[in-house]
């Protein structure tokens, strides 16, 4: 595999990065997942935005523009011949000598590989996901996507423990979202996920979905939502860039309508892939 560091495509055993990198020892860094469906970016304006908010929110400087960021991952793409996979994406403060305080004038790290993967005819998506909930102990800004996931990774490790697939997170009672993706139930046709806030990611695949479900006259209420809803819902579903819809059959054990993948993501799944696809780069 090729990878893009710092301004280079090398073969993957041929990268490095200095062990004193900020985003290795503080986490101090943020990413993009970008999905690649016939060779083509899928939403990458939505990332290229929502990475420089990142780079914003931290006060990090971006290793580059906008439009030679979409050259690199074209590139990468191409390299590796990706007809279907992700390019993932990684900007870190830096390398610097160890100290809490961020230095100044350090130049970012910037970092690209990319995954081949099947994912339109993922046979997770077929079966649905089992869902287990556990507590929402993450910092408080989850609307910065950054390299912190840790809590996330032990999740579904626990889910995976449990038997099932993901979890959800709660938090006073409400659920904010997926480990790694955004959450949604179905009640009487309308679909329900919690607003934006700082309390969540701000999904890309989340703004498209939305806006499908309302151009198809879909009924659609931003707010949040509990655990026991969830488990008397008619179905539910998360959306992800790596995963871009996905049903939802079970929330702690309770079976979700009959307990196979609902009609309204199923139709959604379909919908954005084939919305997606049309204005993908
Ligand atoms: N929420 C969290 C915590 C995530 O990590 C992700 C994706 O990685 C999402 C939501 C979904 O965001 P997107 O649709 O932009 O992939």
């Amino acid at each position: 595999r090729t990878v893009y560091v710092n301004g280079s495509f090398v073969p993957e055993e041929a990268a490095k990065v200095s062990v004193f990198d900020r985003g290795f020892l503080f986490a101090d860094g943020v990413y993009e997942v970008t999905s690649v469906l016939g060779g083509k970016l899928i939403d990458f304006a939505g990332h290229a935005k929502r990475l420089e908010r990142s780079l914003n929110e931290l006060d990090m400087a971006a290793p580059c523009t906008m439009d030679e960021l979409l050259k690199i991952h074209r590139e990468l793409v191409r390299l590796n011949e990706v007809d279907e996979g992700l390019v993932y994406l990684q900007v870190t403060r830096g390398a610097a000598d160890r100290d809490f305080v961020f230095p100044e004038g350090v130049a970012p790290t910037l970092v690209l590989f990319t995954q081949s993967k099947t994912l339109i005819d993922s046979p997770a998506a077929k079966k649905g996901a089992k869902i287990i909930s556990i507590e929402d102990i993450r910092w408080g800004r989850r609307d910065i996507k950054t390299v912190q996931l840790l809590y996330p990774s032990m999740g579904k490790m626990m889910a995976k423990a449990a038997g099932a697939d993901d979890a959800w997170l709660v938090e006073d009672g409400f659920v904010t979202e997926g480990t790694s993706n955004n959450a949604y139930i179905v009640k009487n046709g309308r679909i329900i996920t919690r607003q934006l806030s700082t309390d969540i990611l701000h999904g890309i695949t989340r703004a498209a979905v939305l806006r499908f479900a309302r151009e198809a006259q879909m009924e659609v209420e931003e707010r949040p939502f509990t655990i026991e809803e969830a488990m008397d819902a008619d179905e539910a579903f998360t959306t992800s860039a790596s995963a871009f819809v996905m049903p939802v059959v079970s929330v702690d054990g309770a079976e979700l309508g009959d307990g196979t993948p609902g009609p309204v993501a199923k139709r959604l799944r379909e919908i954005y892939l084939d919305e997606s696809q049309k204005v993908a780069v």
